[in-house]
């Protein structure tokens, strides 16, 4: 037994995000995508809360049901704190098992005075470590995890604000955290080589700020769909497998400056230095500059923690391509939908629908593209500096 788990996604409430992301139209995108269970996203904002608290029927299974859709309780929550004479900003993902839970964090987060109406992933001054003590206290069943770990300003390992080891960010409560998100701009086998995150379970997320986006990296938990299934998949490694984006297709793979239009590999940054040839500030150091520094000598005792993982180009993107419109046209939506709709949800015609069945839905061209990702056959513009990469089959 397995399920598909999109544990990182926001609501309408929280900055940035869609107006659309409302708990019909999750449910609804979950069942396009395949996805078995998500996270509610938000649970600190009380306009959200009050929506998850009328809508959500829990089950004995330890999960939470509307419209044919599982859901635990999930959030962001973002630490902005002084550590080592420097300034921190590291982003939680925070699970709770029941709603009585997510009031005591309320509480607490507002003991702390952080803001709970604004932002649906609220910004609080305490230390990772310690708002993952005060987690604790109020249920040993919650469970936090560092969020797209890489990323250069709210990374735990990020080049701007992060730190160069899980322990070192989390210290003695380094043994109560099961797991790292990857996020888009790094992959399994990045992390595979870095000493500060050994031993971890390695998940990923989408951190969707929007409806499409959904479900764009995945991770496969054996067990069955809901808390104690999420809890048992991170605490030991219960991973069949993620579902990845090409780490080159993420905003921070490459180091660079978007407005200069630089982007930078680590070997012509170490060369160079750390300064835009163009307008001579410091580069935003990206995912692959990090992980190299970051990276141990030799080879690290994980082979038994390793997990198989799949590279994986949107469907949408895939679609739009074949047929020379941007993603956004609505013929380019309309196709999407068929062909979810016919061959049972964006992940299987991705990973395991047949070449028959994609050309007989999609026409020759999509099952041409689809087999080609499988395979590796990509074209890729790798993304630096807040700009996404391209990748494109060839
Ligand atoms: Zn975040
Ligand atoms: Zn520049």
């Amino acid at each position: 037994m397995s399920f598909i788990a999109d544990l990182h996604l926001h609501s309408r409430y929280a900055y940035a995000c869609s107006k659309n992301m409302t708990l019909a139209n999750m449910a609804e995108w979950a069942k396009i995508k395949g996805i078995d269970l998500l996270s509610s996203a938000d649970f600190t904002h009380p306009a959200w809360i009050a929506e998850l608290e009328e809508n959500l029927a829990p089950n004995d299974d330890g999960y939470f049901e509307f419209g044919g859709v599982k859901f635990v309780l999930g959030t962001e929550i973002s630490c902005v704190f002084k550590q080592g004479g420097r300034s921190r900003r590291v982003h939680l993902l925070v699970f709770a098992p029941s709603f009585e839970v997510v009031h005591g964090i309320r509480e607490m987060l507002t003991s702390l005075n952080s803001k709970l109406n604004g932002d649906g992933r609220p910004t609080v001054g305490a230390s990772a470590r310690d708002l993952t003590s005060r987690l604790l206290d109020i249920d040993e069943a919650c469970m936090v995890i560092p969020a797209h770990i890489w990323t250069p300003s709210y990374g735990m390992l990020g080049s701007k604000s992060g730190f160069d080891a899980l322990g070192e960010c989390f210290g003695d409560m380094a043994q109560h955290v099961p797991a790292v998100e990857t996020g888009l701009s790094s992959d399994p086998e990045m992390n595979w080589v870095v000493p500060a995150v050994v031993g971890k379970t390695i998940v990923s997320f989408s951190d969707a700020h929007s409806l499409p986006n959904m479900g764009r990296e995945l991770t496969i938990f054996e067990g069955s769909a809901g808390y104690p299934g999420v809890a048992a998949g991170l605490k030991n490694n219960k991973v069949e497998k993620t579902l990845e984006f090409f780490p080159e297709e993420g905003k921070y793979h490459l180091s660079g400056h978007r407005k200069c239009g630089v982007s930078q590999t680590p070997d012509q940054t170490v060369r160079l230095g750390n300064r835009c040839p163009e307008c001579g500030r410091h580069l935003t150091l990206g995912v692959v500059h990090r992980v190299e520094e970051l990276s141990g000598a030799g080879t690290l005792p994980i082979e038994e923690l390793k997990r198989p993982y799949s590279k994986l180009v949107p469907l949408v993107e895939l679609v739009a391509h074949t047929m020379g419109r941007g993603r956004a046209a609505k013929s380019v939506g309309l196709a999407y939908q068929r062909i979810c709709g016919e061959l049972g949800g964006e992940v299987k015609v991705l990973t395991q629908v047949g070449y028959s069945d994609l050309e007989r839905v999609g026409g020759e061209n999509l099952a041409v593209a689809v087999t080609k990702v499988r395979n590796g056959q990509v074209q890729i513009v790798p993304g630096f500096d807040g700009q996404y990469g391209v990748v494109q089959p060839v």
